[in-house]
């Protein structure tokens, strides 16, 4: 079955077509068609595709909305042009997944989408007002271009964390603010650290039972999640992704009083300082001079600036922290897992992040932590007690088999992903 993916945003289509059943789940032998997005829509947008066979295509397009993009997208699938010969008619195409950012409370799993499902999505925006309104935009554009007939899944980033204890999830305010307004801690990236944590049992030959495992998904946005017997009992994004560790442009954890105290002093309105601890801090914010990685460790290495190397720093030092915390919740943990595109490409982080852990049993392999970068693998020692890995993530992959035990009747788990993978990457 042809499944694509969708991850609607305010002025952006992403996407990827993946060939799959059940069967070739099973056998993790799921293959990516193409891959690629289309931005700046509303205008003369700009599509960027990158085919299983061929060689990446841009070109511009006058598409008005998220509808318009998403009929041309699949009328070019279905053209020659993609040299995709699996997909020859837009009725090619058996399923779409969605990605959703907030499924509050209402979503534990990811599920078929149908009237009701889409009232629940609606219910959902007071808590994701920038996000879930796309990605409900992006779910009707599929009806019209393809007909209800065409079964549709939501994936949620929150579901894997609903299997929080209250006493994780809450926050010590007064409780009738969270029976009133559903304010708790949701936490985010679940996909992702789904993925990892079902790869990680695959890799390790154990069942969903016995993996016990601490994720780290640093990306732009970052956050962590103690993973016990295959489920989410913490995880450091809360309410909103604005909590927990150091991200690109985001603060992480600040003492709340901070938000009225920056008001006062800087004239601005408290919608304003919040816009400033999502937009303006984090890495940019300390280092003043960006959110990207990449560049503050070329920046390190060829003059040591101390801003630079202090946004660095606290960085790895805020991970390192909720990496204790998180072993002491879980009376400790087999592994650590490195993804996101800082823990999938930088053995310099990560070896930042992991040391002063060795009193907890980590000891990294350093020419292992070198050779893998944007690779899986194993990077601790085989005598350390508490052992790393580096495992890429995948999301989209797990949409689309979501999307095919949804519409077959055979939800998944992460265990349902613990099959030896190759790797599909286009
Ligand atoms: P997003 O959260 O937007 O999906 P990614 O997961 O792609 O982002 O992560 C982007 C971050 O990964 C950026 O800070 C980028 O600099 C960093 N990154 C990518 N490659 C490397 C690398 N080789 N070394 C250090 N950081 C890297």
């Amino acid at each position: 079955m042809i499944v694509l993916v969708l991850n609607s945003g305010s002025s952006s289509l992403k996407f990827q077509v993946i060939d799959t059943d059940l069967d070739r789940i099973r056998q993790d032998a799921d293959v990516r068609l193409c891959r690629g997005q289309i931005e700046r829509i509303g205008g003369e947008a700009i599509v960027a595709i990158q085919a299983q066979q061929g060689p990446r295509q841009k070109f511009t397009a006058a598409l008005r909305d998220i509808s318009e993009s998403l009929d041309y997208l699949v009328r070019w699938i279905a053209s020659d042009a993609s040299g995709i010969t699996s997909v020859r008619t837009p009725a090619d195409i058996h399923a779409v997944g969605h990605r959703i950012v907030h499924g509050g409370e209402l979503f534990a799993e990811s599920t078929l989408i149908d009237d009701q499902v889409l009232k629940g999505i609606e219910e959902c925006i007071d808590l994701a007002p920038l996000h879930n309104p796309n990605n409900i935009k992006g779910i009707l554009a599929a009806r019209q271009v393809f007909g209800r007939s065409v079964p549709q899944v939501a994936v949620f980033d929150t579901s894997f964390h609903q299997s929080l204890p209250e006493r994780a999830y809450l926050y010590a305010v007064p409780y009738h603010l969270y029976r009133r307004h559903h304010i708790r801690r949701y936490g985010f990236h679940g996909t992702s650290h789904r993925f990892v944590a079902g790869r990680y049992g695959t890799l390790r030959g154990l069942t969903k039972e016995n993996t016990n495992i601490i994720t780290l998904h640093l990306g732009n946005g970052c956050s962590a999640a103690a993973i016990c017997a295959g489920r989410s009992v913490d995880t450091s994004m809360g309410m909103t992704p604005l909590e927990g560790l150091v991200m690109g442009t985001r603060c992480g954890d600040i003492d709340p009083a901070i938000v009225n105290l920056i008001a006062a002093k800087e004239g601005l309105s408290t919608h304003e300082v919040e816009a400033l601890l999502n937009t303006q801090s984090g890495l940019l914010g300390v280092s003043g001079l960006t959110n990207d990685m990449r560049v503050l460790l070329q920046e390190l290495g060829e003059q040591d600036d101390r801003r630079v190397r202090l946004a660095v720093e606290m960085f790895c030092y805020r991970a390192r922290r909720y990496i204790g915390a998180f072993l002491a919740c879980m009376g400790g943990a087999d592994a650590i897992v490195f993804t996101g595109g800082i823990g999938e490409n930088s053995p310099d982080i990560r070896a930042r992040i992991s040391e002063g852990l060795e009193w907890a049993g980590l000891k990294i392999d350093h020419s292992r932590n070198l050779q893998l970068a944007g690779l899986e693998g194993q990077i601790s020692t085989p005598d350390s007690r508490l052992h790393a890995f580096v495992i890429p993530t995948d999301e989209e992959l797990l949409i689309a088999r979501d999307t095919i035990r949804c519409t077959l009747g055979e939800h998944g788990s992460p265990q349902s992903d613990d099959i030896e993978r190759k790797r599909i990457r286009v």
